[in-house]
């Protein structure tokens, strides 16, 4: 089952796990997910769609759960940020609860942003994080973190076994047009040579990876032979770029005459972000193997297809 499945992430994962000749279930409330991404798999007598919101209980029998739904870009957690806190933690709660009747294994879909603005660079599992709990951000940072504690109690108090990875910036085809993420800013305002929107100076930081890169780690992740591995784990592509140099790619890939224009930082936007993957490398003989300007080819065919 992946919970989020309607969703960017969650559909490439339906992809894969059909590959490998998994029986699906989808589950989506289709909040900033959309029937088109799985439209390609709605006939598939394997795979089946339930419009269901993760806040509220749910019975079905599954071996595997992949929690994955809760909006991702901060235009759309910020939108309704009471619910974002909701789906984080009553979501992961009766995910877990689920787990348990049917001893199913679990896996989060958590996030970089558990380690907030980090003071420690690059990030390691074990950085603890500096997150503000009482601002914009705060719904999904600290809603993710909630849900991280909920597994690892649930791994101690109901001997559950549970995997969380820690997923940073990830870009790729179906990310939604109007999500508000950096790539898909960008990539749509070159397309369209509309201004390239730069919060800040742009000399803020991430490090983007391919989203067929994070659907490798994330299989591997919960396939893992060692049952005791819980994690956490960074899965995310360490090559790291400031906002004004993923800009001027864009600009260079799409040969886009679109200007450059600079508006306000949003707050606690992080200043710095780069993943430690050496876990994900031990553990799960993992790394990425996407370069930015592959990755940012094929996406933006997918952009010039949409539009
Ligand atoms: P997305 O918005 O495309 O997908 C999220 C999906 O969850 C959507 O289909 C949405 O409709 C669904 N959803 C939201 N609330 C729900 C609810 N209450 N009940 C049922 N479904 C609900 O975003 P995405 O990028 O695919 O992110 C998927 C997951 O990966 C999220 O949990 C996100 O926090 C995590 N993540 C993503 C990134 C990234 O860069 N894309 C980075 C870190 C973590
Ligand atoms: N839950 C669910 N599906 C199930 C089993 C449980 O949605 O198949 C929900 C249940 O509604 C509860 C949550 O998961 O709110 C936690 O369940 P658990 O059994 O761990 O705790 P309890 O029900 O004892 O509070
Ligand atoms: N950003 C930007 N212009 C945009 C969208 C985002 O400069 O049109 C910046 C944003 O302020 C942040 C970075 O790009 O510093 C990544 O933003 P995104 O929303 O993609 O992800 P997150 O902040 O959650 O890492």
């Amino acid at each position: 089952m992946v919970t989020g499945g309607a969703g960017f992430l969650g559909s490439h994962l339906c992809d894969r796990l059909i590959k490998e000749g998994s029986d699906v279930i989808c589950v989506d409330n289709l909040f900033t997910g959309n029937k088109d991404n799985i439209r390609h798999l709605l006939g598939n007598p394997y795979f089946e769609f339930i419009r269901h919101d993760v806040t509220m209980p749910l019975y079905v029998e599954v071996d595997q759960i992949y929690n994955l739904a809760c909006p991702a870009s901060p235009v759309h957690y910020q939108h309704d940020p009471i619910q974002t806190g909701r789906t984080s933690v009553l979501g992961a709660l009766n995910m877990l609860g689920l787990a348990r009747r049917l001893k199913a294994r679990i896996l989060q879909a958590s996030t970089s942003e558990v380690y907030g603005d980090p003071e420690v660079h690059p990030q390691p599992e074990r950085y603890r994080g500096c997150v503000n709990p009482i601002g914009i951000r705060s719904c999904y940072d600290e809603g993710k973190r909630m849900a991280e504690t909920l597994f690892f109690d649930y791994k101690r108090q109901e001997n559950l076994n549970i995997k969380v990875v820690r997923i940073f910036n990830t870009y790729g085809p179906r990310m939604s047009l109007n999500d508000g993420r950096v790539i898909s800013n960008f990539v749509v305002q070159a397309l369209r040579g509309e201004d390239i929107t730069i919060y800040g100076d742009g000399s803020q930081t991430r490090s983007f990876q391919y989203v067929d890169d994070l659907i490798e780690g994330m299989y591997r992740m919960m396939n893992n032979s060692r049952e005791d591995f819980s994690g956490p784990v960074n899965i995310g592509n360490p090559a790291e770029y400031t906002i004004k140099q993923l800009a001027e790619i864009v600009l260079k890939m799409t040969g886009s005459s679109s200007k450059i224009v600079y508006k306000s930082l949003p707050s606690d936007d992080p200043v710095q972000r780069c993943p430690v993957i050496d876990v994900a490398m031990s553990e799960l003989g993992w790394k990425p193997k996407v370069a930015l300007e592959e990755g940012l080819k094929r996406t933006i065919e997918y952009f010039r297809g949409l539009m």
